[in-house]
């Protein structure tokens, strides 16, 4: 059976068919895999683990928790949308929280998992931004307020970040070559698995004179998509 990967579902109540998808998703071809891991932006935004009892976060964890009692083991990594997914949301969904990058053992080839957003370093302004919501005060000051509030501020946080998008070129929101050779030489030159670029695609990188794969995932704001990955290998497949 094939392990899976998915990331950047943005999944919103705004965004009824996306999340009808992935439940179709869930219940068909990812019950039919080893494992399916989620590399981060399941969420379009995620405002506190304690926010379980809204009815797209009771219905997407009820999902994943059926999936995972039914033997498919559950992965998930935190995005840039839902930097503050944590282990009780894990736990509803009977899943495992991953670290961002993580090294595994995919049918005996070293694997690097990462949601990729760290690896967009020719993006300056983003990667001052992105040390605000991971500095563990600023973290507990917006968990201290009520979950009302603290899905303004994310609405009002999502403006801007869109707005600062519309100003900046294709190439900067990429990721950076080097940023990647660093990151492939560091943990032994595995293949790399990322999302968040929202442009798949399958890339070779020669480093040191290794050959290093790297796969980039599909987004799902038009339409769905996973990798698979067997021990022959991985293809995207596009729903
Ligand atoms: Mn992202």
């Amino acid at each position: 059976m094939p392990t899976l990967f998915i990331s950047d579902l943005h999944l919103a109540p705004e965004r009824p068919q996306t999340t009808g998808q992935f439940l179709r998703f869930i219940r068909s071809t990812a019950a039919g895999a080893d494992a399916l891991y989620i590399l981060g932006d399941l969420f379009e935004y995620w405002v506190g683990d304690d926010d379980l009892e809204d009815p797209l976060n009771g219905t997407v964890s009820g999902a994943l928790s059926a999936l995972a009692d039914s033997g498919t083991k559950v992965f998930l990594m935190r995005g840039n949308r839902d930097v503050l997914l944590g282990s009780d949301f894990a736990a509803r969904c009977h899943g495992t929280l991953l670290e961002d990058p993580v090294l595994i053992n995919l049918y005996g080839t070293p694997t690097l998992l990462s949601h990729g957003d760290a690896l967009c370093t020719d993006d300056v302004d983003y990667q001052r931004f992105r040390l605000y919501p991971r500095d563990p005060g600023n973290q507990q000051k917006f968990l201290a307020q009520s979950l009302e509030a603290r899905r303004e501020q994310m609405r009002g946080m999502r403006a801007q970040s869109e707005a600062s998008k519309q100003q900046k070129t294709e190439a900067i929101m990429d990721v950076a070559p080097a940023a990647v050779e660093a990151l492939l030489r560091q943990h032994g030159y595995p293949r790399l698995i990322h999302g968040h670029t929202h442009r798949p695609a399958q890339h070779l990188h020669q480093v040191d004179g290794q050959a290093c794969e790297r796969w980039v995932l599909n987004d799902w704001y038009d339409s769905g998509g996973y990798l698979r990955c067997d021990a022959a290998g991985c293809t995207a497949v596009l729903a």
